[in-house]
């Protein structure tokens, strides 16, 4: 018996989560429940975060958590509850199968059978934001070695379990050198471990082509965060309906299992809503709970429903679809169909489709870190690049030289073009002079230097170099 939390959500959730645990019982889950409220209400009732602590309680306790869709209501000071449970227990991977089910469900794709496996709490979802200027604000994307480490070892842990063949790295390293570089560099780093699974990168936008034009060309894709959360939507839909997937969100110690749509509020109440993507997320749950004999009976039997033409409205389409059936009349034929396989669709076999389990990362031995330099964001609201030259050298200190400025990352200093677009953001790069050491105290002195002469400084970035490697993008144009 496995003691899990489960959460009905809101709008279709109380419907699709009752039709799933019908299923999954039905089948022989050995699975105790304890039910916990989260969404809309608890929002209203002033809650932020769309859950109440005694709740966290029973999800930490458990470690497995069954989640239903809900509703995040419209208007500010509302936090999303799906990143913050992501990021608070440390649910580093998200695992999303996008397969077709033709000739049963219409898709463009017959022969569609992906992985997304997605980073799960870094990237611009650290969601560190700030005004700086009038007119300029910014998000900070953060990717480190152990978020890259783990999500990409899980990533090839998971094709080797799966006999999977391909293992293909998106990102776009050839503008985001440092944090997207990092991504790609670790990936080519731990695909060395694998030879027995083939692996390639592809930069994201033409990977993204690629993907919804022959997705056939694709197995396990790992990516980082934002472009997991935008290609695994893209990913489900091309297979013909996003109501039929699920997804798995992995951490070391906790999981938490849900459908990839959201809570249909137009649908709610009417028992028309598919259980389909709730299901598949329970299936994936039963494998990692160690019930894998139970998770390759429901989904054989779902196959086989999905193949016998039983359809909800979403995917019912008139030739191919043969009875037309709401939620709970859907879970009576998938638990008719207990016991049985496909025949047209391939069945599945999950017997040894266990948890992974991953080695913890080890911190590595820092590296010697050297200050080069430091670059300064000022606001000003001037439009001559030049002019903010000579403002800016008069802070230059006797081993520190301006070097360069540039506008959104555009060098606009020196030799800038006229044509270049300026806002009030401007980044001045101050490095050490040749042969001469760098210390914190100099960048005090650059700031205090600032403020007497009424130069308003709104932050600073300092410039190392990592083993004697400069770790920082040039100027565009640089
Ligand atoms: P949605 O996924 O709820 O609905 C999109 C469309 O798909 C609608 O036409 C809907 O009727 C249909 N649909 C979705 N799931 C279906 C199912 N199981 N069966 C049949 N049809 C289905 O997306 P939305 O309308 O943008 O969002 C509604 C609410 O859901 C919002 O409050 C949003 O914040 C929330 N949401 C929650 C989650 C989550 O909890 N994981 C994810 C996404 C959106």
């Amino acid at each position: 018996m496995t003691r899990i939390t489960v959460a009905k959500g809101d709008g279709i959730g109380p419907e699709i989560m009752d039709a799933t645990l019908d299923i999954i019982k039905a089948a022989g889950a050995k699975i105790e429940i304890d039910e916990i409220e989260v969404g809309e209400k608890v929002y209203l009732a002033g809650n932020p975060a769309g859950i109440a602590p005694e709740a966290w309680d029973t999800i930490r306790n458990n470690k497995v958590f069954l989640k239903a869709p809900i509703t995040t209501p419209q208007g500010g000071g509302y936090k999303s509850l799906n990143v913050t449970t992501r990021k608070f227990l440390g649910l580093y991977s998200n695992v999303r199968p996008c397969m077709s089910l033709h000739p049963f469900v219409k898709t463009k794709h017959p022969i569609m059978d992906i992985v997304i496996v997605r980073e799960n709490e870094e990237d611009l979802y650290a969601g560190i934001e700030h005004q700086q200027t009038d007119e300029v604000v910014q998000c900070l994307k953060l990717i480190s070695r152990p978020g890259c480490e783990k999500i990409i070892r899980y990533a090839f842990e998971y094709a080797k379990q799966q006999n999977r063949k391909k293992v293909t790295c998106f990102t776009k390293d050839n503008i985001m050198k440092q944090t997207d570089g990092l991504f790609h560099k670790v990936f080519d780093e731990i695909a060395k471990e694998y030879p027995n699974i083939e692996n390639e990168h592809w930069i994201i936008d033409i990977g993204a082509a690629k993907l919804a034009d022959t997705p056939e060309a694709f197995d396990v894709i790992v990516m980082p965060n934002l472009y997991g959360d935008v290609l695994s939507d893209v990913a489900a839909q091309i297979t013909g309906s996003v109501g039929l997937a699920g997804s798995a969100n992995i951490g070391e110690e906790c999981s938490m299992f849900e459908a990839i749509h959201g809570s249909a509020p137009k649908r709610a109440g009417q028992d028309v809503a598919n259980p389909s993507g709730l299901l598949q997320g329970a299936i994936m749950m039963l494998n990692h709970i160690g019930q894998s004999d139970v998770a390759e009976k429901v989904q054989n039997a779902w196959l086989k429903t999905i193949e016998d033409g039983t359809h909800t409205y979403d995917i019912f389409k008139e030739g191919t679809s043969k009875k037309a059936v709401g939620t709970k009349e859907f879970a009576q034929c998938v638990i008719a169909n207990l016991g049985q396989k496909p025949s047209l669709l391939k069945s599945v076999s999950y017997a040894n489709n266990l948890a992974l389990n991953l080695p913890k990362y080890k911190r590595k031995t820092p590296a010697t870190k050297k200050l080069e330099g430091v670059d300064i964001f000022v606001h000003w609201q001037g439009t001559e690049p030049n002019e903010l030259a000579q403002k800016v050298q008069q802070l230059e200190g006797k081993g520190i030289k301006l070097s360069m400025i540039t506008n959104r990352g555009i060098k606009v200093w020196p030799d800038g073009f006229k044509e270049t677009f300026c806002t009030d953001h401007w980044r001045c790069r101050f490095k050490a002079k040749d042969g001469e050491q760098m210390y914190k105290t100099d960048i005090l002195e650059l700031l205090e230097k600032a403020i007497e002469e009424d130069i308003d400084t709104i932050k600073t970035e300092n410039l190392y170099a990592f083993d004697g490697v400069s770790a920082y993008s040039l100027g565009q144009g640089q």
